[in-house]
């Protein structure tokens, strides 16, 4: 045999113990992971230990604001030289006297009554392990955003350092964060009356044709405000300039904008259009969202107004991604007719590419048509367990996964808000894993999932599975050794 010969058969050979041994590891990590759920019992220690270590592939839906913790928020209070109101833990930029007066940060830290307090109105934490005055959970939820939402767009380049650095201990490999809205308000382009007429008109437009009249007029008119422009071309180079140095090879974070359903139709529609000009510019942000509460009065009320303009606005810019919460709701929260087409309109008139939540579907109007339809289009929903459990008090079998998961819907698991709730994407997976017991080659798919419905552009998509492969092939390996480690014990 030949030199070049002997070469070729080694690597071969090489190549295919390899393969076999990867295999191999890979059935030895299914039959670990199986091995945790013994008698009809998750093992929850050591499926956090398991999913703490599995490469995850991607978190899709992801608050920048929620997914910092009220430490870091105090942190940056502290920086600031800003104040704590200890009578409603409110920040407070010039310091006040009288029965409230304002505390420094680091005062409040050397009072434990007082700093524990504030760690229960500025996240979840401790609302249900002790009785105490509280909210409702959903109002608990939605009012931490008032407490730290002074503070939370500064620094934001440390911002997104802390999540990646957390991502990378946690082996996440992307986040695709809703970072902020453009901070456009229809108020600077539309004077009172006409903005109060409009308004009358897109709530009283009743086809996507009459909404799509008014909204040729109102974009005209954005159109024409340079100051319009300006404001969508800072978002761009400001993104661009706290983005800096936060991808490595080991880490991608990418970016969706969004408009708040709360506000009127017409700041609505302003927030969105700024959104897909944005999108359209910059290739960080990936996709543009809706956001708030689904029950609140507006929301409810202009929903169907809102699909449609995403309607219109996908047919002027088809090249921008769109995932949509929706069906964020349950009985009793709201009337049962908005129960029933959240879902179905966010796909068939906003064209949603993914939706977040997802939760309302057992109740929706003609669900196994649309669940058919959900499948047909490849879209995906975001599963988001902790947040359901907390906002909804959804879970365990009354949460529609098991439904997704047998008709073969596309998923992704996702941790909506982790400063909020305090959890992390690693222990969705668990909580997934512990309820529904779904098999190790199910978790896989939603890890590769999580790329392949991301709104990467498709290089850039094929590049993260690669990637996948590999942290897989690595977890793998080491799962196999341990499992082996932990039978001897
Ligand atoms: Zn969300």
């Amino acid at each position: 045999m030949r030199i070049w010969q002997k070469t070729l058969l080694a690597a071969l050979l090489a190549f295919f113990a390899c393969t076999s041994n990867g295999a191999e590891n890979g059935v030895l990590t299914a039959r670990f992971y199986e091995s945790m759920f013994r008698n009809g019992h998750a093992d929850v220690a050591e499926l956090t230990l398991f999913f703490t270590g599995m490469p995850k592939g991607g978190d899709l839906h992801h608050h920048y604001t929620g997914s910092l913790y009220a430490e870091t928020y105090l942190d940056w209070v502290a920086r600031k030289g800003w104040w704590i109101n200890p009578c409603n833990f409110r920040i407070v930029k010039a310091k006040e006297e009288g029965n409230c007066a304002s505390i420094t940060v680091q005062q409040l830290e050397a009072n434990n009554t007082q700093y524990r307090k504030l760690l229960d109105l500025w996240s979840d934490k401790d609302f249900s392990n002790y009785y105490h005055d509280q909210p409702p959970p959903d109002s608990n939820f939605f009012g931490t955003f008032g407490y730290f939402g002074t503070v939370s767009n500064e620094y934001m380049h440390e911002g997104l350092d802390i999540l990646k650095q957390r991502a990378l201990r946690e082996n996440v490999g992307y986040i695709e964060t809703m970072l902020a809205r453009v901070p456009v308000s229809s108020q600077d382009y539309f004077k009172p009356d006409l903005a109060n007429q409009l308004i009358g008109e897109l709530r009283a437009a009743k086809s996507q044709e009459e909404v799509d009249g008014l909204l040729d007029r109102i974009r005209s008119t954005l159109d024409g405000e340079n100051g319009f422009h300006k404001k969508v071309d800072d978002y761009v180079s400001t993104l661009q300039s706290i983005h800096q140095g936060i991808d490595s090879d080991r880490f991608l974070m990418r970016y969706q904008t969004y408009a708040s359903r709360g506000d009127n139709p017409l700041q609505v529609f302003t927030g969105l259009l700024a959104g897909f000009m944005v999108s359209r510019q910059s290739p960080l942000v990936v996709g543009v969202n809706i956001v708030g509460p689904e029950n609140g009065i507006v929301a409810l009320e202009d929903y169907t107004l809102h699909m449609r303009m995403f309607n219109y606005l996908h047919r002027k810019y088809p090249e921008v991604h769109r995932a949509l919460h929706a069906g964020e709701l349950t009985l009793g929260m709201v009337e049962p007719r908005d129960l029933q087409f959240h879902i179905r309109e966010a796909v068939e008139i906003a064209h949603a590419q993914r939706i977040g939540h997802g939760v309302d579907l057992p109740q929706e109007w003609q669900a196994p048509q649309l669940l058919e339809e959900l499948k047909n289009e490849k879209v995906a929903i975001e599963i988001n367990l902790t947040s359901n459990q907390f906002i909804l008090g959804v879970q365990g079998s009354e949460h529609p996964y098991p439904i997704y998961a047998a008709y073969g819907i596309p998923l992704v698991i996702s941790t909506d808000d982790s400063g909020v709730s305090r959890n992390n994407l690693s222990e969705e997976y668990m909580l997934l894993a512990s309820r529904y017991h779904p098999s190790y080659a199910k978790i896989k798919e939603y890890v590769y999932d999580s790329i392949r419905y991301s709104f990467l552009p498709p290089a850039s998509r094929q590049a993260e599975l690669k990637i996948l492969d590999r942290r897989f092939a690595e977890f793998e390996k080491e799962m196999a050794d341990f499992s082996g480690r932990m039978k001897q014990k």
